[in-house]
Order: C-alpha cells, then structure tokens, then sequence
C-alpha cells in the first residue's frame, strides 16, 4: 500500500519496524534513516526475510535540507518520527516542503528547556490545512493510546467526562540498580520537572513528584504513584468536552528515587552546559552517555506494566466510573520483537496510527492529536496488533 520513512533508530522505532513487517500489506516499504547508520542496519539484519523491503540511510534529522533530500529521493507517503522530541519541528517542516504526511510520538522539545507544549506544533495546523496534509501528533502510548482511550470513553461511555486519571505503572526489573526504560534525556528531563494538572479550567502546580497515591492495579497489585505534568493533559484539557479535572499518574520505585535524588544533589541531571577540561558539557547528556542504553534492558527486564484511564462522570443522569487499560508483559514483548515493553507499548500504536492515515481511515487536512479522530478502528487495531486492552471498574485507592 505504501512506502514510509522511519526516522530515528532507538528502542523505539526497533519496534514499530518490527510491527510495520508484520504487516507487509500496508507498509511494503521502509526507508529507515538515523543519525547512526550501524543502528539502521543491526534493526535491518533482524528483519532479514521480511516481505517489506527495508533500505537504511544516514541522516542528521536537525538538518531540515537532508530530511527534504530525502523525502524526494524516497517519495514516501508518510514520515514516522521516532527520533528524539528535538526534531520534530525540523521533520515537519521538511515535510511540509514536500507534502507528506507526519506523525510522531513525543511533543516537540526546545533542546535547552524542558517545556512539554504542543504550541509550537499546534501553529502548524495552518499550513497543514492548506497543504492539503496530515499531521498526527502523540501516537505512542501516553501520549497515543492514553487519549484514544479518552476518545472512546467519550464515544461510548459517558454523557460528560467529570475526571480523568491516567495511570502509567511499569512493575518491571531490569536488574539495574538504575536505569531508564527510554530515553534517559528525555526521561529525567520529565520526572524532575514540576508537576502539574487541570482542575476547572486552572493549571495547578505541585512540586516534583509531591502527590502520591498508592492503587490496587490489576495484574501487577499495589504500586505507588506519583502525580507528573505529561503532554497529553494539555490536549485533552481541551478535546475532552466538559472535562472538570484531568492527572496523570506515573510509578517510580523507592531504588529509582533514590538513586535520583542523588543523581539531583549533585547536579548530573541539570540540562545547563559546564565547562569541564575546556570542552562543554551538559551534565544530563554524560549522564545519559554512562547509563544503560534502554534499547539493551530487553533482554534482562521482567514483569509487566500497566498503564490506563480511570474516568468518572455521568451517563444518562446517573454517575459512571470507567477503567480501560493494558497490561503487557516485558518478556513476552522481548520474545516476540526482541524490545522491553516501554519501546513496546510505544512502538505499536506508532505503526497503528500511521497504518491509519496510511488506509485514509484517519486522514484530514491539519495538524491533530490522536484523540480527535474515532478511535473505534484504533482500538480494534491495538487488540489485533499486541495490546489488548480491559475495561472495568476503578482500580482500589489504597491511600
Ligand atoms: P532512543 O534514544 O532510543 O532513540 C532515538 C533515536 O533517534 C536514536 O537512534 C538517535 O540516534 C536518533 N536521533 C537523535 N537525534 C537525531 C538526529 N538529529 N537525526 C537523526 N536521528 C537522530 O529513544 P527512544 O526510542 O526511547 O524514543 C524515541 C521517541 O519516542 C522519543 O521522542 C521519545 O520521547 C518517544 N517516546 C514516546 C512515548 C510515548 O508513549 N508516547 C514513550 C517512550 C518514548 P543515535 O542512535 O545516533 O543516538
């Protein structure tokens, strides 16, 4: 059906080329570009066999000329980005230049502070429009999944949505006394900012990670949660109709805060360059450069995460409560495409969403998040392509 440039060759987009290829029909073929070339070909190699022809090529996506150079020597009908949030704004205005459709999983980032808004890609729905091309913002799993999940909620569930808690718990052991399960840049860069969440029309701040609670998650029991800013919130604080009060709730161990907070008080997360031995550097990039590749904790993580959206509001004039989520488990996501199911549970709604605009069953002219088109064919597409979900009542608060 189709020819599509992946860019960025992390843990990732290992997986969406691994599930792109279990699905031949749509994707027949890749193009699979990076700043590392050795990346693009060892992801390559793994799919040796594979009816979807894949060609790798180097590619510094900063350098928005390359990425056009690209484009119109590829002509694909889609660019996935699953390169870093850096590079967003680059690849879409390489794509805007040659009319292609984009999507990504991560908002865009200013490479020196951490900002988690979507307002630098929201002004581009004008020239989108116009260009007669899509745009879909956010197709991983939170953002991604988390505002289909609303969508559906929405469409099936409730008159008004009152509240919405998305819960991310991964109960997973690499066996590290620390990692993290994607980017560490990017990770870190979240964790320790201010939180944040809406309420009646406010953006409430809370310190980092300052609000805990403590819930009964199916498959995976008890785990702490502690409430962050995620990008998501700011999107659907606008497309969920009504909605009074939106959080997003994520699980860290008491081994990871620790080894965080040390990691803090002596400065090695802080994203402010230093000079040392007369070269600059920034403290959160060496860190990132000595911790574990998160690409390499597949092989070694154990157990499962379960990420979800609890809601609550009113459906033909009596109180409802919804719960739909996904468990994966890290082994089995290893098993079959050789990735731990952070890069997982990321990956696939990757290939869903541009299989998606690929089969114009979410296709129109503008720069949108997931959760503003029907999520009824997604949803059917996360149980077909290996995540399942559930519904049910809320989870147990336990504190
Ligand atoms: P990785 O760091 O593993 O991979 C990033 C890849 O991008 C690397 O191959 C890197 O190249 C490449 N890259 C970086 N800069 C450039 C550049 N200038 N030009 C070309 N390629 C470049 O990250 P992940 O795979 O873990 O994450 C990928 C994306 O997914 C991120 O944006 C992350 O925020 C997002 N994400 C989204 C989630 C969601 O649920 N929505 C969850 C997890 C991640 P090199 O190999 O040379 O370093």
């Amino acid at each position: 059906m189709g020819k599509t440039l992946i860019i960025g060759a992390g843990g990732v987009s290992s997986v969406v080329v691994h599930k792109c290829c279990q699905n031949p029909e749509v994707f027949e073929e890749i193009c699979l570009a990076s700043r590392t070339i050795g990346k693009c070909d060892a992801i390559k190699k793994q799919l040796a066999g594979s009816r979807t022809k894949i060609q790798t090529v180097q590619l510094d996506a900063d350098n928005i000329q390359s990425v056009i150079q690209l484009i119109n020597s590829f002509r694909p009908d889609i660019v996935i980005n699953v390169a870093l949030p850096y590079q967003d704004l680059s690849i879409m205005d390489a794509c805007l230049a040659t009319g292609v459709n984009y999507l990504d999983t991560a908002n865009y980032e200013p490479p020196d502070i951490p900002k988690f808004e979507y307002k630098w890609q929201w002004a581009y729905r004008e020239k989108f429009r116009n260009a007669g091309i899509t745009a879909l913002l956010g197709s991983g799993f939170d953002p991604g999944v988390t505002g289909v999940f609303c969508a559906y909620a929405q469409k099936h569930y409730f008159d008004e949505i009152h509240s919405i808690d998305i819960v991310d718990a991964n109960a997973g052991d690499h066996g590290y006394p620390f990692a993290t399960n994607f980017n560490p840049e990017i990770n870190i860069r979240e964790v320790t900012a201010n939180g944040r969440y809406y309420e009646n029309g406010d953006w409430i701040k809370t310190g980092p990670l300052e609000l805990k609670r403590i819930y009964n998650l199916p498959e995976i029991g008890p785990r702490n949660v502690y409430l962050l800013y995620h990008e998501e919130l700011e999107s659907l604080a606008i497309h969920i109709k009504g909605i009074q009060k939106i959080r997003f709730w994520m699980t860290f161990s008491d081994n990871y805060l620790n080894h965080l907070k040390v990691l803090q008080n002596v400065g090695m997360t802080s994203i402010k360059p230093i000079l040392y031995e007369n070269q600059e550097i920034v403290p959160l990039q060496f860190l990132k450069a000595i911790l574990p590749d998160p690409a390499s904790l597949g092989p070694r993580t154990k157990g499962k995460t379960n990420i979800g959206c609890i809601f609550q509001g009113i459906k033909d004039g009596r109180p409802r409560t919804y719960y739909v989520y996904n468990v994966s488990d890290h082994e089995k996501c290893y098993a079959e495409v050789g990735s731990q199911a952070i890069s997982y549970t990321t990956g696939v709604p990757a290939m869903i969403g541009a299989m998606m605009m690929l089969e114009g069953i979410w296709k129109k002219p503008g720069v949108f998040n997931v959760e503003e088109f029907d999520p009824d064919p997604f949803m059917a597409a996360l149980t077909r392509y290996g995540l399942p979900w559930k519904e049910d009542f809320a989870p147990t608060l336990i504190d």
